[in-house]
């Protein structure tokens, strides 16, 4: 399974996003989520109990620096800064701080270059998560289904999950996000049958995100049953929002 050990790592060079920079706040062995997705490149939770201990504010501050100023100084540019790595990102207590220092860092050595956060969007309910998620330029959040019996058995939260509470959150990003959903099946669930879908597309209508990325499984997944679908068959689920104006990626 696919772990980070470096706390900013890169650049890896992309046709999507350039020259980028990996961004890992959880801990560096294991994996650290306050979801267990079927589809989790990083494996399931109870594979991924290695090491609890965040790295702290002033590690990451560091390590920002170091990368940023090193690449800065070798004419090597930096476009985007993308916080993913192993687990959900805002489950660090500092991540408000953590998202300021990451800021002041892109102004000082590159500030043309976006910062992104792929985050779950469980924690969006506390206001300093949310704060933190509106100052940057790509709040990446995830709804994966419409229900929250379909959101049980492909996200396994851990802990209680409301999908109409984080509705309500996302509202207030007054549809400055970019919404992530994995359309996928498997012989218990299907994200794609004709009333999940539905459902899922009033959802995308009430929150109005500025985009949409619609994705598939890609690599390995803990889940050995899971189904993936086709970029065709993903371009015609979201086809009703297009013809609406909704700007959507689809990723296979
Ligand atoms: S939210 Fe992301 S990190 Fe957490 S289990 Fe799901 S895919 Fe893995």
């Amino acid at each position: 399974m696919l772990h980070f050990d470096d706390i900013v790592f890169g650049p890896i060079f992309s046709r999507r996003l350039g020259s980028s920079l990996g961004v890992n706040v959880l801990p560096s062995k294991g994996k650290l989520c306050n979801f267990d997705c079927v589809y989790c490149e990083c494996g399931w939770n109870k594979d991924g109990i290695a090491e609890r201990r965040f790295p702290s504010l002033e590690e990451v501050e560091a390590a920002l620096e170091e990368k940023m100023s090193k690449a800065s100084a070798e004419g090597v540019p930096v476009d985007s800064i993308t916080f993913s790595g192993n687990g959900e990102p805002t489950m660090h207590p500092d991540f408000p701080e953590i998202i300021d220092a990451t800021l002041r860092c892109r102004d000082r050595y590159f500030p043309q270059a976006k910062v992104s956060v792929l985050s779950n969007a469980t924690l969006i309910g506390r206001s300093a998560v949310a704060e933190a998620l509106m100052k940057i330029d790509n709040p990446i959040l995830k709804i994966d289904a419409s229900s929250d019996a379909l959101i049980s058995m492909i996200n396994k939260p851990v802990g209680s999950y409301r999908l109409a509470e984080v509705i309500e959150a996302m509202k207030k990003f007054n549809g400055n996000f970019i919404l992530q959903t994995m359309f996928l099946r498997s012989p218990d669930f299907d994200t794609a049958a004709p009333e999940a879908l539905e459902n899922w597309m009033d959802i995308v209508r009430e929150l109005k995100p500025r985009e949409i990325m619609v994705y598939t499984i890609d690599r390995e997944t803990p889940d050995k049953s899971l189904q993936k679908y086709t970029v065709e068959e993903m371009t015609a689920f979201v086809r009703p929002l297009m013809d609406e104006g909704f700007k959507i990626q689809v990723r296979g």
